[in-house]
């Protein structure tokens, strides 16, 4: 789950963070009293949407020639006149898409004096099964430009479990980010405080991007991206109300509810799979056929009738979805079982597009006479291979 700008900074500020006063506006009318809560000269107008890139990203319904998603203001009037601008507009980023995303909710910020910006988050390092710290003083807008090009001002620090954030490691991290006098002072109860929010709240990312040195010397988180591990999500009920389902992808959300493991992507071929390694698998086989999976789709070790309907059912409201591949392996399940999900849900929702299954383990002949019988058009395919080249053709023809 993904979090807003202004719900991360509030979180962290729980956490003793710096992050500067802020108030956030749904409304144009609002933007007035917010930017006069706020003591000034320097005012930003930011775009909460869950996507970065918003400085460089461009409004659509707005000419080439007018300002990005994050703004500076110099007094109340052009706070106002620029939440006129932005709010309700599309912004267009590296992150969102071609489409872009609705901005509909602005984050009215104190603008900061800044001298450097720098770059820092903490992942789960799967390379060394450690939570670590990934920083560079090359911040601002385009870490990923940095990576590619010049990877070695990149520094990963990597944290032990049973110790945190030591001396050592404020150590390497400051002159990695050539921290100095009061910046290297705020560091000592920085990394540790974001450390212990990343940890306690179970994030998957934790990014501050950018970092700013002030000119005044000190430190402050001057943006905020944070990810929860859904995984996790059970122990922190108090998160849930920070969810904005307008962010979501409906077909994830249906998915769920019936407790799916779905993500949505780019491609035609609808896979409905059980377990993560055979979803991964099927995905891979189906690009190495030349065609693009429309999603990830793992019905879990212990799907019945009604999750493979359901399953079925989000799969099939995809418009992008030319052609549907059913792939399952019954160990713990049935093939009988899956067989009458899925001629349950194509009774229920139709089948418009070709439709492949393949069928492996446990009553697979049952399953198998299940489809025959059932007068559906069904491609059946009698291994993975086979059914990845069944379906990609079906696509193509
Ligand atoms: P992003 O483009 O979505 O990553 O949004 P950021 O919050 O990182 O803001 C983009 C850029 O706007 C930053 O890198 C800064 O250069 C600038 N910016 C944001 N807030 C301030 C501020 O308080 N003062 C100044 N001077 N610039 C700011
Ligand atoms: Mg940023």
């Amino acid at each position: 789950m993904n979090i807003h700008e202004y719900q991360a900074k509030q979180l962290l500020k729980g956490y003793g963070l710096p992050v500067a006063a802020g108030v956030p506006v749904l409304k144009a009318e609002d933007a007035e009293a917010a930017a006069r809560q706020l003591p000034g000269p320097l005012w930003v107008v930011k775009s909460q949407i869950h996507a970065g890139g918003r400085g460089k990203g461009r409004f659509k319904e707005l000419g080439a020639d007018a300002k990005g998603g994050v703004r500076l203001a110099k007094s109340v009037d052009e706070v106002i006149a620029n939440v006129g601008e932005m709010l309700g507009n599309t912004l267009v980023t590296k992150q969102t898409g071609p489409a872009g995303k609705q901005v509909n909710r602005l984050y009215i910020e104190d603008g900061a004096d800044i001298a450097r910006e720098l770059y820092l988050s903490i992942l789960v390092d799967r390379s060394v099964g450690r939570v670590a710290f990934v920083v560079s003083t090359e911040g601002g807008m385009d870490i990923e430009q940095v990576a590619h090009d010049t990877p070695e001002k990149i520094v990963t620090v990597a944290i032990d479990p049973d110790k945190g954030v030591t001396g050592r490691e404020i150590g390497v991290l400051n002159s990695a980010l050539k921290l100095e006098g009061d910046a290297a002072r705020d560091s000592v109860s920085l990394f540790p405080a974001l450390y212990k929010a990343f940890v306690e709240k179970d994030m998957s990312l934790l990014e501050v991007n950018p970092l700013i040195v002030m000119k005044d010397g000190r430190l402050r988180v001057l943006d905020a991206k944070v990810s929860f591990d859904n995984n996790a999500s059970f122990r922190h009920p108090e998160l849930e109300e920070l969810r904005d389902i307008t962010e979501e992808d409906d077909k994830e959300i249906e998915a769920s509810k019936h407790d799916l493991a779905y993500v949505a992507l780019d491609g035609n071929i609808g896979c409905m799979v059980n377990g993560a390694g055979l979803a991964m698998a099927t995905m891979d086989i189906i690009k190495l056929y030349g065609a693009e999976p429309a999603n990830f789709l793992d019905v879990g070790g212990g799907a019945n009738k009604e999750k493979v309907t359901a399953a079925f059912k989000i799969i099939t409201a995809d418009p992008a979805v030319e052609g549907i591949l059913v792939n399952i392996f019954g160990g713990i399940m049935k093939c009988d079982v899956i067989a009458e999900g899925v001629v349950a849900a194509v009774k229920e929702v139709g089948l418009k597009v070709p439709l492949v299954v393949r069928l492996e383990g446990t009553n697979v002949e049952f399953g198998k006479k299940i489809l025959r019988e059932s007068g559906l058009n069904v491609i059946p395919a009698d291994d993975l291979d086979d059914a990845a080249k069944k379906i990609v053709s079906a696509v193509k023809n």
